[in-house]
């Protein structure tokens, strides 16, 4: 049985994270949305809610788990088990970052290998980011995230608009 993470901060997840998401679970025996606890980055949701948003977008896919970690990604692969790091790609620019990453997960932890997976075309512009910065400005994304999640980034930023 080959098991999967799709490790990332998804802040929130966007239907880009769950477009990969899906090509993964095609893929894999078991493949395991892995939240991380503690990217550089600011964050607007907290690690649970992140959890949360994400398993309420998965519920009917069975071979799909959510968890949430705080160590190093390849220590956390190995934990669960993982054969497989699964990233996402969508323009040269994710590109160089996912390929200084892989190398460097792949010097600490040989066993394991980074799959890069390409979410459709319509989604190659689709980022947490954006999607924070629209809803902030009252827009709605509900096109760009699951229905619940552009509920929960309308209830963050009420009062600011
Ligand atoms: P991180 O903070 O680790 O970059 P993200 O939650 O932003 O985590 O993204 C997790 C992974 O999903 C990254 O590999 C990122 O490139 C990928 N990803 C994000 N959005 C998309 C998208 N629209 N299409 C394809 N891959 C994506």
């Amino acid at each position: 049985m080959i098991v999967a993470v799709y490790p990332g901060s998804f802040d929130p997840v966007t239907r880009g994270h769950l477009d990969v998401t899906a090509r993964a679970a095609r893929l894999f025996d078991r493949v395991i949305v892995a939240v991380y606890g503690r990217p550089v980055k600011r964050l607007l949701f907290s690690a649970e809610e992140r959890v949360r948003m994400i398993e309420q977008a998965v519920l009917d896919w069975p071979n799909v788990a959510v968890e949430h970690y705080d160590t190093l990604t390849v220590e956390y692969a190995r934990r669960v088990g993982a054969k497989v790091i699964i990233r996402g790609l969508r323009a040269l620019t994710d590109f160089e970052l996912e390929l200084q990453m892989a190398h460097i997960n792949h010097r600490m932890a040989p066993e394991i290998e980074v799959v890069c997976l390409m979410a459709a075309q319509h989604y190659s512009f689709l980022s947490s980011s954006i999607v924070k910065e629209i809803a902030a400005l009252g827009a709605d994304v509900s096109n760009l995230v699951p229905t619940h999640v552009a509920h929960a980034l309308q209830e963050r930023f009420r009062g600011e608009n």
